[in-house]
């Protein structure tokens, strides 16, 4: 964590991809005492996840690699020093008495806010889960939807399912490990890396295609075995088992803050003209919101959006005070910045 954390801030910012971003540096250029909260080990939302391909589109800049991108977002937005929160997924939100908030993440931890902006993209990546009767049995024990190390499978009967990049990475990076690794996939072929597709079929992992798992046997919570089930040739068979690995591709989740009371449809958060959703204090942009005439999935939007739920929230702190945009370029305290560096 970064900068100043244990007390009340007037914004926290949930997200910290190109939206979040641009907003804590706005919010610092409009002394808001600011905090990001990022559930990803590192920031930047989506951009990390394509660093190589080139953007076009963001106004001022000709062509800039999602990477290079990142890095000038991260190097702006922390001008203020805003604190900075990694790997923490908030999940619950408090409405205090006197109208201040707690938001509590998956860790535990409580962080304290006068206003709340989200910034949550799509919200986070949850596993397509494997559609079998006493999946959820073996869940977390021995059905995993990823694990941190392929370790605890060393010397175990592993089965993969999946057709993907994911699933064949897996399959390889058990091969030497396992005692047995099965690829099973409902397709006849892959839609992974074809170099990989390759050097998979020079290994020793029994592959299945056109197959899918239809049942899991054990006892006492442990795995015995599966029924396969083989969709061209119409039959099935048994294979002994210890541990099934899920690649199944996953979906973007709102997760627990569908359930803050806010106007959700068609899972963005719906905002108003100055990106107010309908809980007072709790403030909305970039690729969760939607309103009448909303660009879907630009990182141009969310530059805009920022900036306009800042201003609101100035104005919702300093009901009194006239609050209007400001321009940077008479800023003091970036004409101070920039005039020393
Ligand atoms: C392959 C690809 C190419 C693209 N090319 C372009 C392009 O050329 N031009 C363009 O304008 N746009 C492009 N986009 C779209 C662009 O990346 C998005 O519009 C932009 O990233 C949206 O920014 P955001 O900050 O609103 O959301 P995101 O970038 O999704 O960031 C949201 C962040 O919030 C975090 N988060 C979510 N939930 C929580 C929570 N509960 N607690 C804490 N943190 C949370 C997430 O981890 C994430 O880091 C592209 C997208 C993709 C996938």
């Amino acid at each position: 964590m970064a900068g100043e954390t244990n007390s009340y801030f007037d914004v926290t910012i949930i997200g910290g991809g190109p939206t979040g971003l641009f907003a804590a540096f706005y919010a610092g250029m409009r002394d808001l005492k600011t905090k990001i909260i990022e559930a990803a080990p590192f920031l930047g939302g989506k951009l990390p996840y394509y660093s190589e391909k080139v953007l076009y589109d963001v106004g001022g800049i000709e062509a800039i690699t999602a990477r290079d991108l990142t890095m000038q977002l991260e190097k702006q937005a922390r001008t203020f020093e805003p604190a900075i929160a990694y790997s923490q997924l908030i999940e619950k939100m408090e409405r205090l008495e006197d109208g201040t908030f707690h938001l509590i993440s998956n860790t535990g931890e409580t962080h304290s806010t006068r206003t709340i902006l989200l910034a949550i993209g799509y919200g986070t990546l949850v596993s397509n889960k494997l559609e079998v009767p006493n999946a959820e049995r073996y869940e977390g024990s021995h059905l995993h939807y990823g694990a941190k190390s392929v370790d605890r499978f060393r010397g175990k009967r592993v089965l993969v399912s999946g057709g993907g990049d994911s699933a064949v990475d897996w399959a390889l990076a058990l091969a030497s490990i396992a005692k047995y690794v099965g690829l099973v996939h409902r397709r006849d072929e892959f839609r992974a890396h074809e170099g990989n597709v390759a050097q998979l079929r020079n290994t020793a992992v029994h592959l299945m295609t056109s197959s899918r798992i239809k049942e899991i046997h054990g006892s006492d919570g442990q795995m015995e075995s599966v029924t396969i089930e083989h969709l061209d040739k119409k039959g099935i068979t048994s294979l002994d088992v210890d541990e099934i690995v899920v690649c199944h591709g996953a979906k973007p989740d709102l997760g627990e803050i569908k359930k803050w009371g806010l106007k959700i449809e068609r899972d963005r958060i719906v905002v108003d003209a100055w990106m107010q959703t309908s809980a007072e204090g709790i403030f909305a942009a970039g690729d969760v919101v939607d309103y009448p005439g909303k660009l879907p999935g630009l990182i141009a939007g969310g530059f805009t959006e920022g900036p306009a739920a800042i201003n609101r929230i100035k104005a919702y702190l300093n009901p009194r005070q006239e609050v209007r945009p400001i321009w940077s370029t008479d800023h003091a305290k970036l004409l101070a910045i920039h005039n020393e560096s």
